[in-house]
């Protein structure tokens, strides 16, 4: 096997980033210029900038025009499917280069990040390969029938956050585009690079000119003049509650667009004594769901709900496992750590670091800054090691509130009342994990916690079973499904045909 040395691809690697608008790429101007820096060394990376209302407007229009046009609505699904599929494997092509785009621009580690291609190119395909089995829905008695039509919904806005910005750029152009949408996509501005690469691959895939277009900049800029658009018909959303809510006044302002709202969480891991008995594989699952992507992770498992009666075997276990997670430089093949996304966002969860210990809670694991060895002379990334606190009362801000930073709470609970009342102690609602043997238990707990997706036992669930059955989030999570067969039906709309012969 060859082994790559990723610090010199790094090196050449083409940072030229632009809007793809009616097919083609324009220039960003860049006098009002946003400076991305790397998350694992801290030096200037790109510049992108802010985007301008008239570039989004130009590219509804063109979005606007493609679907009115049917150059691509009207393809018979077969070539549609074709193109996705074609799509999906030239991002497997390109699997270093997209991997290492991931890397350099949100400090993951860069094994994770290939896989996370591989997530990415599997779900343009398993679109493609779910659309068929949308249209076969008819009821028919003598000389009545009917049955429904699913229909695009027409353009699709998309905003997407830093966090897994090729997967989830994925996530939504699939289904989009499946359905016959067209699309006009705002990267986040802390990542643009592999969504700017993907996006240049739709015309060689065979996506006509128009269907498919990218405008890069600031939230409040273009995301303001997509989320407000009359002529967008489908908005949607991945990233914080807060924005999420912005998106829904928007929608209430201009057109009442559609929205799938995909927002924050605060998800529990819950401990029963009645779990399995190998507590180190059950520590290595809870500390690997709370410490995914740096705990840059809307699912992260962010609160450790302990029963009293086996916290005192459990917890040794998951400071051990917690100490071994070193950050070290995302380029490292053996990084299982990386770097918080840029330096204010650091900044932000060391200051829920503090407010934790100024509410009483006690830190008994991590909680600094740290500088971490890179190539770059004077490097000074955004690394946090990862930080558990103890004794945290259920209302403290950092039981509360997502922080979106390697920081997990403990609290401790003594009946299984108590434990679905802890769970249940946020506004939002979108995972909750839970170790139980008790079957029962299982029935009344998938029933009462306000979640959209439940795991129990493990939270190594099959990543294509995720895709297959999609997600949603409940409460200020959001709500919409994405992913799998439903996700679908969220990207078109039905008309049933009642028809007499
Ligand atoms: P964010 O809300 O700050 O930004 C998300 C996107 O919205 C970015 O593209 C940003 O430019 C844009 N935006 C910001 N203000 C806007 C405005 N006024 N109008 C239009 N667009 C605007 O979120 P973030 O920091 O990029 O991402 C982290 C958040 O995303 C976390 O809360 C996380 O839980 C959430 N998230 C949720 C899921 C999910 O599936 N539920 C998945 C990934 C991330």
């Amino acid at each position: 096997m060859t082994i790559i040395d990723w610090h010199q691809r790094a090196k050449e690697v083409d940072f030229t980033i632009s809007h793809l608008i009616d097919g083609e790429q324009i220039a960003l101007t860049l006098g009002d210029a946003i400076l991305k820096y790397a998350p694992r060394d801290g030096s200037l990376l790109y510049q992108l900038s802010k985007g301008t209302p008239a570039e989004m407007e130009r590219a509804v229009a063109s979005a606007r025009q493609a679907y009115q046009d049917k150059r691509w609505r009207g393809l018979p699904l077969h070539q549609r499917q074709a193109a996705l599929r074609k799509l999906g494997d030239l991002v497997d092509e390109q699997q270093e280069i997209f991997a290492l785009y991931e890397s350099l621009d949100a400090g993951k580690p860069i094994t994770q990040a290939l896989g996370e291609v591989t997530m990415a190119s599997d779900m343009l395909r398993e679109a493609a390969d779910g659309a068929d089995k949308l249209f076969s829905a008819y009821a028919a008695d003598g000389a009545y029938c009917a049955y429904q039509l699913r229909k695009p919904v027409g353009v699709v806005g998309a905003i997407i956050p830093w966090n897994y910005p090729l997967v989830i750029a994925a996530l939504k152009i699939a289904p989009a585009l499946i359905m016959g949408n067209s699309l006009v996509l705002k990267p986040s501005e802390h990542t643009a690079l592999s969504a700017n690469y993907l996006v240049s691959l739709a015309l060689e895939a065979g996506i006509p000119p128009g269907v498919l277009n990218l405008v890069h900049g600031a939230g409040p800029t273009v995301g303001e003049t997509l989320a407000h658009h009359p002529d967008v018909d489908l908005l949607s959303f991945t990233g914080s509650t807060a924005t999420g809510k912005k998106m829904q006044m928007a929608a209430g302002q201009s057109n009442m667009k559609r929205l799938l709202l995909e927002c924050g969480g605060k998800s529990p891991y819950i401990i029963f004594d009645d779990c399995p008995a190998d507590l180190d594989t059950l520590a290595a699952d809870i500390v690997g769901t709370a410490f995914q992507n740096q705990s840059q992770n809307c699912m992260a498992g962010s609160r450790l709900l302990v029963q009293d009666s086996i916290k005192e075997k459990l917890l040794p276990k998951v400071i051990e496992q917690t100490k071994q997670l070193i950050p070290q430089d995302p380029l490292d093949p053996n990084s299982t750590f990386g770097a918080m996304i840029h330096e204010a966002h650091m900044n932000k969860v060391l200051a829920y670091i503090d407010s934790g210990e100024r509410e009483g809670a006690t830190r008994i694991v991590g909680g600094k800054r740290v500088y971490v060895d890179t190539d770059a002379e004077g490097s000074e990334g955004f690394y946090i090691e990862p930080t558990i606190f103890d004794n945290v009362n259920p209302q403290q801000k950092i039981a509360q509130e997502e922080i979106f930073g390697p920081v997990l709470s403990v609290l401790t609970f003594n009946t299984e009342q108590e434990a679905i009342a802890l769970a249940n102690n946020t506004c939002y609602g979108l995972a909750a994990y839970v170790a139980t043997e008790n079957l029962g238990r299982v029935q009344r707990l998938s029933q009462e916690i306000n979640a959209g997706t439940v795991m129990f036992m493990s939270t190594f669930a099959p990543v294509e079973s995720f895709r297959e059955l999609g997600k949603e989030g409940h409460r200020e999570s959001g709500f919409g499904i994405e992913g799998g067969l439903m996700g679908l039906m969220s990207y078109s709309l039905s008309t049933t045909v009642h028809h007499w012969t």
